[in-house]
């Protein structure tokens, strides 16, 4: 039973973040039909689609979205509206995609110095104010959130699940273009998590 739950989330993975078939000309082509109409004709709803595709009832449907909710998350924030990430999640049918994310914490801990993303917005909580976070200390827009980043491991690799990780804005900032990811997680990964944790040590 389990087995064929697993076969669904996959299945879904693949049709709905790799192949991206969340418009009905999408749908046309994957079910080679002569175009969007026919597909709308024949589907009326896009979740009607992955019901018929899956074989599955729409309470299950709910379910799969729900299992895939923190992805899509991660999916519609750093992957959409980026060609290299997109290329990234289609050349590997968003299946790989989906288990780098589950592998790196799903996006929970910084892949070099283990600061978790609580800890980057209490802190940028504490250098901003509660209601207005800002985690630079000039008042920066640009990552205020200190969200966690996506870093390739080698600035000279492609998007692709050996080549990535995620990353603090702290750690990807420093290391940039100019450090090896070896050499930033042998050097220097252990003193940025220390500085971050005395910074969030410094108002308690
Ligand atoms: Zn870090």
């Amino acid at each position: 039973m389990s087995d064929t739950k697993d076969e669904k989330v996959k299945k879904f993975i693949e049709l709905y973040f790799g192949r991206r078939l969340n418009e009905f000309n999408k749908i046309a082509d994957y079910k080679k039909l002569s175009n969007a109409d026919v597909a709308r004709n024949t589907y009326k709803t896009i979740d009607e689609f992955f019901i018929c595709e899956l074989e599955i009832t729409s309470r299950e449907l709910e379910e799969l979205k729900k299992v895939t909710k923190k992805f899509d998350i991660f999916y519609k924030a750093y992957i959409n509206g980026n060609d290299d990430r997109k290329k990234w999640s289609e050349r590997e049918n968003g299946l790989n995609l989906y288990d780098w994310f589950i592998t790196n914490d799903e996006g929970e801990k910084c892949g070099y110095c283990g600061i978790t993303q609580d800890q980057l917005s209490e802190l940028a909580k504490m250098r901003g104010t509660e209601e207005v976070p800002n985690i630079t200390l000039n008042n920066k827009q640009k990552r205020k959130n200190g969200t966690m980043e996506i870093d390739k491991i080698d600035a000279d690799g492609k998007y692709e699940s050996e080549n990535c990780k995620f990353a603090c804005p702290f750690c990807n900032n420093a290391k940039s273009n100019l450090i090896s990811g070896l050499d930033w997680e042998k050097r220097f990964a252990k003193v940025m998590k220390r500085y971050l944790i005395e910074e969030l040590e410094k108002e308690c």
